[in-house]
Protein backbone atom coordinates (compact mmCIF):
# COMPACT_ATOMS: atom_id res chain seq x y z
CA UNK A 1 0.00 0.00 0.00
CA UNK A 2 1.06 3.57 -0.55
CA UNK A 3 1.84 5.79 1.98
CA UNK A 4 0.03 8.63 2.27
CA UNK A 5 3.31 10.74 3.53
CA UNK A 6 5.08 9.93 0.57
CA UNK A 7 2.87 10.88 -1.74
CA UNK A 8 1.98 14.05 0.08
CA UNK A 9 6.00 14.70 -0.52
CA UNK A 10 6.20 14.07 -3.81
CA UNK A 11 3.23 16.35 -4.35
CA UNK A 12 5.37 19.20 -2.10
CA UNK A 13 8.35 18.30 -4.53
CA UNK A 14 5.65 19.05 -7.70
CA UNK A 15 6.29 15.70 -8.76
CA UNK A 16 2.63 14.85 -8.76
CA UNK A 17 -0.34 17.43 -9.12
CA UNK A 18 -2.85 17.53 -6.15
CA UNK A 19 -5.81 16.41 -8.20
CA UNK A 20 -4.02 13.37 -9.97
CA UNK A 21 -3.45 11.76 -6.59
CA UNK A 22 -6.13 9.06 -7.07
CA UNK A 23 -4.24 8.04 -10.09
CA UNK A 24 -1.55 6.30 -7.96
CA UNK A 25 -3.21 5.07 -5.35
CA UNK A 26 -6.63 3.79 -3.91
CA UNK A 27 -9.17 6.71 -3.08
CA UNK A 28 -8.85 6.30 0.18
CA UNK A 29 -4.87 7.06 0.71
CA UNK A 30 -5.19 9.94 -2.02
CA UNK A 31 -7.53 11.40 0.18
CA UNK A 32 -5.14 10.84 3.39
CA UNK A 33 -2.77 11.98 1.27
CA UNK A 34 -4.33 14.95 0.28
CA UNK A 35 -4.99 16.06 3.59
CA UNK A 36 -1.20 15.64 4.70
CA UNK A 37 -0.25 17.54 2.29
CA UNK A 38 -2.72 20.68 2.81
CA UNK A 39 -2.16 20.19 7.11
CA UNK A 40 1.79 20.62 5.95
CA UNK A 41 0.83 23.53 4.01
CA UNK A 42 -1.57 25.18 5.78
CA UNK A 43 0.10 24.50 9.49
CA UNK A 44 -3.20 22.81 10.56
CA UNK A 45 -4.66 19.64 11.74
CA UNK A 46 -7.61 17.95 9.74
CA UNK A 47 -7.98 14.52 12.14
CA UNK A 48 -11.68 15.41 12.48
CA UNK A 49 -11.92 16.01 8.61
CA UNK A 50 -10.35 12.69 8.15
CA UNK A 51 -12.98 10.91 10.18
CA UNK A 52 -15.73 10.34 7.87
CA UNK A 53 -18.31 7.59 7.62
CA UNK A 54 -18.56 6.93 4.27
CA UNK A 55 -16.25 5.11 1.12
CA UNK A 56 -14.30 7.69 -0.09
CA UNK A 57 -15.05 5.55 -3.51
CA UNK A 58 -18.09 6.24 -3.37
CA UNK A 59 -17.89 9.51 -3.10
CA UNK A 60 -16.37 9.96 -6.69
CA UNK A 61 -19.42 10.80 -8.52
CA UNK A 62 -19.65 13.89 -5.77
CA UNK A 63 -16.42 15.27 -5.12
CA UNK A 64 -12.78 16.15 -6.65
CA UNK A 65 -9.71 16.68 -4.56
CA UNK A 66 -12.09 14.63 -1.64
CA UNK A 67 -9.76 15.16 1.65
CA UNK A 68 -12.41 14.15 4.08
CA UNK A 69 -16.26 14.87 5.21
CA UNK A 70 -17.56 18.20 6.07
CA UNK A 71 -20.04 17.00 9.50
CA UNK A 72 -23.10 19.19 10.39
CA UNK A 73 -25.00 18.55 13.28
CA UNK A 74 -28.55 16.36 12.05
CA UNK A 75 -31.85 16.88 13.97
CA UNK A 76 -35.33 15.66 13.12
CA UNK A 77 -38.84 17.21 13.37
CA UNK A 78 -42.73 15.94 13.56
CA UNK A 79 -43.41 13.55 12.84
CA UNK A 80 -46.41 15.86 10.93
CA UNK A 81 -49.38 14.58 9.49
CA UNK A 82 -49.90 15.26 5.57
CA UNK A 83 -53.02 14.61 3.91
CA UNK A 84 -51.03 14.98 0.65
CA UNK A 85 -50.83 14.23 -3.21
CA UNK A 86 -48.06 11.31 -2.57
CA UNK A 87 -47.91 11.43 1.39
CA UNK A 88 -50.66 10.32 3.21
CA UNK A 89 -50.10 9.55 6.97
CA UNK A 90 -47.18 11.16 9.56
CA UNK A 91 -44.20 11.86 8.54
CA UNK A 92 -41.04 12.89 10.38
CA UNK A 93 -37.94 15.31 8.09
CA UNK A 94 -34.19 14.94 9.29
CA UNK A 95 -32.53 18.33 9.10
CA UNK A 96 -28.97 19.17 9.22
CA UNK A 97 -28.10 23.06 10.05
CA UNK A 98 -25.69 24.73 12.67
CA UNK A 99 -28.49 27.12 13.32
CA UNK A 100 -29.55 26.72 16.94
CA UNK A 101 -33.37 27.19 17.90
CA UNK A 102 -34.12 26.45 14.26
CA UNK A 103 -35.66 22.80 14.85
CA UNK A 104 -37.40 23.64 18.05
CA UNK A 105 -39.30 26.03 15.99
CA UNK A 106 -40.21 24.14 13.01
CA UNK A 107 -40.86 21.34 15.42
CA UNK A 108 -43.25 23.40 17.69
CA UNK A 109 -44.88 24.27 14.36
CA UNK A 110 -45.44 20.56 13.47
CA UNK A 111 -46.99 19.93 16.64
CA UNK A 112 -49.20 22.50 16.22
CA UNK A 113 -50.47 21.39 12.77
CA UNK A 114 -50.00 17.96 14.60
CA UNK A 115 -52.73 19.05 17.10
CA UNK A 116 -55.05 20.22 14.23
CA UNK A 117 -55.68 17.43 12.34
CA UNK A 118 -52.64 17.74 9.89
CA UNK A 119 -52.09 19.85 6.76
CA UNK A 120 -52.76 19.40 3.21
CA UNK A 121 -50.08 19.12 0.40
CA UNK A 122 -50.07 19.30 -3.25
CA UNK A 123 -47.06 18.88 -6.05
CA UNK A 124 -49.00 21.86 -8.80
CA UNK A 125 -46.64 21.23 -11.45
CA UNK A 126 -43.41 19.18 -11.79
CA UNK A 127 -40.51 20.52 -14.95
CA UNK A 128 -37.05 20.68 -14.58
CA UNK A 129 -36.00 23.49 -17.11
CA UNK A 130 -32.66 24.22 -19.36
CA UNK A 131 -32.54 26.31 -21.56
CA UNK A 132 -29.33 26.68 -24.14
CA UNK A 133 -28.78 29.55 -26.31
CA UNK A 134 -27.95 29.55 -29.98
CA UNK A 135 -27.00 32.81 -32.13
CA UNK A 136 -28.58 33.48 -35.45
CA UNK A 137 -28.39 36.07 -38.19
CA UNK A 138 -31.22 38.69 -37.09
CA UNK A 139 -34.51 38.88 -36.01
CA UNK A 140 -35.86 37.50 -39.01
CA UNK A 141 -33.91 34.41 -38.26
CA UNK A 142 -35.15 34.50 -35.22
CA UNK A 143 -38.78 33.85 -35.55
CA UNK A 144 -38.08 31.06 -38.04
CA UNK A 145 -35.95 29.35 -35.73
CA UNK A 146 -38.93 29.89 -32.67
CA UNK A 147 -41.63 28.92 -35.03
CA UNK A 148 -39.43 25.34 -36.44
CA UNK A 149 -39.22 24.66 -32.56
CA UNK A 150 -42.87 25.34 -31.92
CA UNK A 151 -43.57 22.91 -34.86
CA UNK A 152 -41.17 20.26 -34.10
CA UNK A 153 -41.58 19.40 -30.58
CA UNK A 154 -41.83 15.99 -31.11
CA UNK A 155 -38.46 15.55 -33.46
CA UNK A 156 -37.05 17.54 -30.08
CA UNK A 157 -38.78 15.15 -27.50
CA UNK A 158 -37.24 11.86 -29.53
CA UNK A 159 -33.94 13.18 -29.55
CA UNK A 160 -33.97 14.27 -25.54
CA UNK A 161 -35.60 11.18 -24.73
CA UNK A 162 -33.06 8.97 -26.52
CA UNK A 163 -30.61 9.55 -23.87
CA UNK A 164 -33.16 8.72 -20.99
CA UNK A 165 -34.87 5.90 -19.79
CA UNK A 166 -37.14 8.08 -17.31
CA UNK A 167 -37.25 11.61 -18.51
CA UNK A 168 -40.10 13.16 -20.27
CA UNK A 169 -40.05 16.26 -22.63
CA UNK A 170 -42.89 17.96 -21.36
CA UNK A 171 -42.48 21.23 -23.07
CA UNK A 172 -39.90 23.80 -25.34
CA UNK A 173 -40.70 27.44 -24.93
CA UNK A 174 -38.53 29.92 -27.53
CA UNK A 175 -37.75 33.14 -26.03
CA UNK A 176 -35.91 35.76 -28.77
CA UNK A 177 -33.75 38.72 -27.58
CA UNK A 178 -32.51 40.43 -30.80
CA UNK A 179 -29.71 37.47 -32.74
CA UNK A 180 -30.34 35.33 -29.50
CA UNK A 181 -32.84 32.49 -29.45
CA UNK A 182 -33.36 30.57 -25.99
CA UNK A 183 -35.01 27.61 -25.75
CA UNK A 184 -36.65 26.81 -22.66
CA UNK A 185 -37.16 22.76 -22.22
CA UNK A 186 -38.57 21.41 -19.76
CA UNK A 187 -38.72 17.94 -18.59
CA UNK A 188 -40.62 15.47 -16.14
CA UNK A 189 -37.80 13.67 -14.45
CA UNK A 190 -39.28 11.68 -12.28
CA UNK A 191 -37.69 10.82 -9.04
CA UNK A 192 -34.72 12.46 -9.90
CA UNK A 193 -33.37 16.32 -9.42
CA UNK A 194 -32.33 15.58 -13.05
CA UNK A 195 -30.16 18.23 -13.54
CA UNK A 196 -27.56 16.10 -15.39
CA UNK A 197 -30.33 14.19 -17.30
CA UNK A 198 -32.25 17.30 -18.57
CA UNK A 199 -28.90 18.80 -19.70
CA UNK A 200 -27.79 15.57 -21.52
CA UNK A 201 -31.10 15.51 -22.99
CA UNK A 202 -30.60 18.75 -24.16
CA UNK A 203 -27.53 18.64 -25.83
CA UNK A 204 -29.19 16.17 -27.92
CA UNK A 205 -31.74 17.92 -28.97
CA UNK A 206 -29.91 21.13 -29.73
CA UNK A 207 -27.53 19.03 -32.59
CA UNK A 208 -31.31 18.43 -34.18
CA UNK A 209 -31.69 21.80 -33.91
CA UNK A 210 -28.76 22.89 -35.13
CA UNK A 211 -29.43 20.60 -38.45
CA UNK A 212 -32.59 20.93 -39.12
CA UNK A 213 -32.75 25.49 -38.58
CA UNK A 214 -29.67 27.87 -38.88
CA UNK A 215 -29.18 28.42 -35.68
CA UNK A 216 -26.17 27.91 -33.98
CA UNK A 217 -25.38 26.42 -30.36
CA UNK A 218 -23.96 28.72 -28.25
CA UNK A 219 -24.12 27.61 -25.22
CA UNK A 220 -26.19 24.67 -23.42
CA UNK A 221 -27.24 26.62 -20.48
CA UNK A 222 -27.92 30.13 -21.39
CA UNK A 223 -28.96 31.39 -17.82
CA UNK A 224 -32.98 31.12 -19.17
CA UNK A 225 -33.50 28.05 -17.19
CA UNK A 226 -32.14 29.80 -14.25
CA UNK A 227 -30.10 27.34 -12.08
CA UNK A 228 -28.39 28.60 -9.16
CA UNK A 229 -29.46 32.57 -9.77
CA UNK A 230 -32.35 34.28 -7.83
CA UNK A 231 -35.12 34.38 -11.35
CA UNK A 232 -38.54 35.69 -12.04
CA UNK A 233 -39.34 33.14 -14.69
CA UNK A 234 -38.69 30.61 -11.66
CA UNK A 235 -40.74 32.55 -9.53
CA UNK A 236 -43.65 32.65 -12.29
CA UNK A 237 -43.22 29.29 -13.93
CA UNK A 238 -41.89 26.99 -11.55
CA UNK A 239 -39.09 24.52 -11.67
CA UNK A 240 -38.62 21.48 -10.27
CA UNK A 241 -41.62 20.91 -8.27
CA UNK A 242 -44.28 24.08 -7.51
CA UNK A 243 -45.64 22.70 -4.04
CA UNK A 244 -47.93 24.14 -1.66
CA UNK A 245 -49.45 23.28 1.94
CA UNK A 246 -51.69 24.69 4.30
CA UNK A 247 -53.82 24.33 7.77
CA UNK A 248 -56.63 25.82 9.11
CA UNK A 249 -55.47 25.94 13.10
CA UNK A 250 -58.45 26.71 15.67
CA UNK A 251 -58.16 29.72 17.80
CA UNK A 252 -57.71 27.96 21.25
CA UNK A 253 -54.27 26.17 19.54
CA UNK A 254 -53.13 29.26 18.03
CA UNK A 255 -53.43 30.98 21.67
CA UNK A 256 -52.40 27.25 23.13
CA UNK A 257 -49.78 26.13 21.67
CA UNK A 258 -48.33 29.57 19.27
CA UNK A 259 -48.95 31.82 22.77
CA UNK A 260 -50.71 34.76 20.35
CA UNK A 261 -53.87 34.99 18.07
CA UNK A 262 -54.73 34.56 14.23
CA UNK A 263 -55.53 38.20 14.16
CA UNK A 264 -51.80 38.92 15.48
CA UNK A 265 -49.94 36.50 13.26
CA UNK A 266 -52.41 37.38 10.11
CA UNK A 267 -51.53 40.86 10.63
CA UNK A 268 -47.35 40.02 10.84
CA UNK A 269 -47.59 38.30 7.77
CA UNK A 270 -49.22 40.96 5.57
CA UNK A 271 -46.82 43.27 6.87
CA UNK A 272 -43.87 41.78 6.92
CA UNK A 273 -44.19 38.81 4.82
CA UNK A 274 -46.37 40.70 1.37
CA UNK A 275 -45.34 44.52 2.22
CA UNK A 276 -42.38 44.03 3.53
CA UNK A 277 -41.12 41.72 0.58
CA UNK A 278 -42.49 44.07 -2.05
CA UNK A 279 -40.70 46.85 -0.34
CA UNK A 280 -37.41 45.06 -0.48
CA UNK A 281 -37.97 43.91 -4.13
CA UNK A 282 -37.68 40.41 -3.16
CA UNK A 283 -38.48 37.12 -4.79
CA UNK A 284 -38.93 35.58 -1.78
CA UNK A 285 -42.62 36.15 0.24
CA UNK A 286 -41.65 34.43 3.07
CA UNK A 287 -40.22 34.56 6.66
CA UNK A 288 -37.60 31.43 6.32
CA UNK A 289 -38.84 29.11 4.07
CA UNK A 290 -34.63 28.69 3.16
CA UNK A 291 -34.25 27.65 6.42
CA UNK A 292 -36.03 24.48 6.30
CA UNK A 293 -35.27 23.79 2.77
CA UNK A 294 -31.37 24.13 3.48
CA UNK A 295 -31.42 21.90 6.63
CA UNK A 296 -33.61 19.35 4.98
CA UNK A 297 -31.28 19.42 1.56
CA UNK A 298 -28.26 18.92 3.59
CA UNK A 299 -29.47 16.17 5.62
CA UNK A 300 -31.16 14.59 2.42
CA UNK A 301 -28.66 14.62 -0.17
CA UNK A 302 -30.18 17.41 -2.38
CA UNK A 303 -28.00 20.16 -4.41
CA UNK A 304 -27.56 22.58 -1.66
CA UNK A 305 -26.98 26.09 -4.22
CA UNK A 306 -30.43 25.38 -5.24
CA UNK A 307 -31.53 26.96 -1.91
CA UNK A 308 -31.83 29.93 -4.29
CA UNK A 309 -34.73 28.71 -6.19
CA UNK A 310 -36.06 27.43 -3.16
CA UNK A 311 -36.57 30.37 -0.86
CA UNK A 312 -39.06 31.96 -3.64
CA UNK A 313 -42.19 31.01 -1.76
CA UNK A 314 -45.01 33.20 -0.79
CA UNK A 315 -46.95 32.79 2.69
CA UNK A 316 -50.20 33.55 3.17
CA UNK A 317 -52.21 33.96 6.02
CA UNK A 318 -55.83 34.60 7.09
CA UNK A 319 -58.01 34.92 10.23
CA UNK A 320 -60.97 33.05 9.37
CA UNK A 321 -64.23 32.24 11.65
CA UNK A 322 -62.90 28.65 12.38
CA UNK A 323 -59.63 29.94 13.27
CA UNK A 324 -56.25 30.89 11.04
CA UNK A 325 -55.69 29.51 7.26
CA UNK A 326 -52.30 29.51 6.46
CA UNK A 327 -50.35 28.51 3.11
CA UNK A 328 -46.95 27.83 1.44
CA UNK A 329 -46.19 27.69 -1.73
CA UNK A 330 -42.96 27.23 -3.14
CA UNK A 331 -42.43 27.86 -6.79
CA UNK A 332 -39.43 25.48 -7.33
CA UNK A 333 -38.19 22.91 -4.99
CA UNK A 334 -35.69 21.11 -6.87
CA UNK A 335 -35.46 17.73 -5.47
CA UNK A 336 -34.48 13.67 -5.42
CA UNK A 337 -34.58 10.75 -4.17
CA UNK A 338 -32.16 9.29 -6.93
CA UNK A 339 -29.20 10.43 -8.44
CA UNK A 340 -26.88 13.53 -6.83
CA UNK A 341 -26.21 13.20 -3.28
CA UNK A 342 -28.84 11.11 -2.54
CA UNK A 343 -26.75 7.97 -2.20
CA UNK A 344 -24.48 9.07 0.09
CA UNK A 345 -24.58 6.97 3.65
CA UNK A 346 -26.20 9.59 5.57
CA UNK A 347 -28.36 11.35 3.19
CA UNK A 348 -29.48 7.78 2.01
CA UNK A 349 -30.16 7.07 5.45
CA UNK A 350 -32.00 9.87 6.16
CA UNK A 351 -34.30 9.81 3.07
CA UNK A 352 -35.46 6.67 4.47
CA UNK A 353 -36.40 8.23 7.81
CA UNK A 354 -39.22 10.20 5.55
CA UNK A 355 -39.47 6.98 3.90
CA UNK A 356 -39.00 8.35 -0.01
CA UNK A 357 -35.41 6.36 -0.56
CA UNK A 358 -34.65 5.41 -3.68
CA UNK A 359 -37.14 5.54 -7.02
CA UNK A 360 -40.80 5.67 -6.31
CA UNK A 361 -43.84 3.69 -7.75
CA UNK A 362 -45.07 4.93 -9.77
CA UNK A 363 -41.54 6.72 -10.94
CA UNK A 364 -41.80 10.18 -9.72
CA UNK A 365 -43.88 9.60 -6.35
CA UNK A 366 -40.91 9.47 -4.12
CA UNK A 367 -39.68 13.23 -5.30
CA UNK A 368 -43.25 14.52 -5.30
CA UNK A 369 -43.44 12.95 -1.51
CA UNK A 370 -40.36 14.61 -0.26
CA UNK A 371 -41.56 18.01 -2.17
CA UNK A 372 -44.48 18.19 0.32
CA UNK A 373 -42.89 16.77 3.66
CA UNK A 374 -40.39 19.96 3.14
CA UNK A 375 -43.30 21.81 2.11
CA UNK A 376 -45.20 21.17 5.17
CA UNK A 377 -42.00 21.25 7.17
CA UNK A 378 -41.48 25.30 5.98
CA UNK A 379 -45.38 25.71 6.64
CA UNK A 380 -44.53 24.90 10.23
CA UNK A 381 -41.46 27.21 10.41
CA UNK A 382 -43.40 30.11 8.75
CA UNK A 383 -46.45 29.48 11.72
CA UNK A 384 -43.64 29.10 14.27
CA UNK A 385 -41.58 32.40 13.03
CA UNK A 386 -44.82 34.65 12.59
CA UNK A 387 -45.87 33.45 15.95
CA UNK A 388 -42.89 33.99 18.07
CA UNK A 389 -42.47 37.72 16.22
CA UNK A 390 -46.65 38.17 17.13
CA UNK A 391 -46.07 37.26 20.72
CA UNK A 392 -42.30 39.35 20.50
CA UNK A 393 -40.55 35.83 21.49
CA UNK A 394 -38.33 35.50 19.09
CA UNK A 395 -35.29 37.19 20.65
CA UNK A 396 -35.30 35.59 23.71
CA UNK A 397 -36.12 32.07 21.92
CA UNK A 398 -33.04 32.87 20.34
CA UNK A 399 -30.88 33.89 23.10
CA UNK A 400 -32.44 30.95 25.46
CA UNK A 401 -31.74 27.76 22.13
CA UNK A 402 -29.08 29.10 20.12
CA UNK A 403 -26.51 31.09 22.09
P1 LIG B 1 -27.87 11.90 -11.86
O1 LIG B 1 -27.24 11.25 -10.67
O2 LIG B 1 -27.00 12.49 -12.88
O3 LIG B 1 -28.80 10.86 -12.63
C1 LIG B 1 -29.83 10.19 -12.05
C2 LIG B 1 -30.23 9.04 -12.94
O4 LIG B 1 -30.94 8.09 -12.18
C3 LIG B 1 -31.21 9.39 -14.03
O5 LIG B 1 -30.62 9.96 -15.16
C4 LIG B 1 -31.90 8.06 -14.33
O6 LIG B 1 -31.31 7.36 -15.39
C5 LIG B 1 -31.65 7.25 -13.07
N1 LIG B 1 -32.90 6.84 -12.40
C6 LIG B 1 -33.09 5.65 -11.80
N2 LIG B 1 -34.30 5.57 -11.24
C7 LIG B 1 -34.92 6.75 -11.50
C8 LIG B 1 -36.20 7.28 -11.18
N3 LIG B 1 -37.09 6.57 -10.46
N4 LIG B 1 -36.50 8.53 -11.57
C9 LIG B 1 -35.62 9.25 -12.28
N5 LIG B 1 -34.39 8.81 -12.62
C10 LIG B 1 -34.05 7.56 -12.24
O7 LIG B 1 -28.92 12.91 -11.24
P2 LIG B 1 -29.69 14.17 -11.84
O8 LIG B 1 -30.86 14.28 -10.96
O9 LIG B 1 -29.90 14.10 -13.31
O10 LIG B 1 -28.69 15.37 -11.58
C11 LIG B 1 -28.39 15.71 -10.25
C12 LIG B 1 -26.94 16.08 -10.17
O11 LIG B 1 -26.71 17.14 -11.09
C13 LIG B 1 -26.55 16.60 -8.81
O12 LIG B 1 -25.33 16.00 -8.42
C14 LIG B 1 -26.33 18.08 -9.05
O13 LIG B 1 -25.42 18.62 -8.16
C15 LIG B 1 -25.86 18.09 -10.48
N6 LIG B 1 -26.04 19.34 -11.23
C16 LIG B 1 -25.72 19.30 -12.54
C17 LIG B 1 -25.88 20.42 -13.32
C18 LIG B 1 -25.58 20.38 -14.79
O14 LIG B 1 -25.64 21.41 -15.44
N7 LIG B 1 -25.28 19.22 -15.35
C19 LIG B 1 -26.38 21.60 -12.75
C20 LIG B 1 -26.73 21.62 -11.42
C21 LIG B 1 -26.55 20.47 -10.67
P3 LIG B 1 -31.87 7.47 -16.89
O15 LIG B 1 -31.74 8.90 -17.30
O16 LIG B 1 -30.98 6.58 -17.66
O17 LIG B 1 -33.30 7.04 -16.89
Amino acid sequence: MTDPSELAARVRDGELRLHELEAHADPETAAAARRAFVESETDTDLETVGSYAFEAENADPNIENMIGGAQVPMGVVGPVEIDGGSVDGERYLPMATTEGALLASVNRGCSAIRSAGGATARVLKNGMTRAPVFTVEDVGEAATVAAWVRENTDQLAEAAESTTSHGELTDVTPYVVGDSVFLRFVYDTKDAMGMNMATIATEEACGVVESETPASLVALSGNLCTDKKPAAINAIEGRGRTVAADVLLPHDLVEERLDTTADAIAEANTRKNLVGSAKAGSLGFNAHAANVIAAAFLALGQDIAQVVEGSNAITTVEEREEGLYASVTIASLEVGTVGGGTGLPTQAEALDVVGVGGGGDPAGSNADALAEVIATAALAGELSLLAALASRHLSSAHAELGR
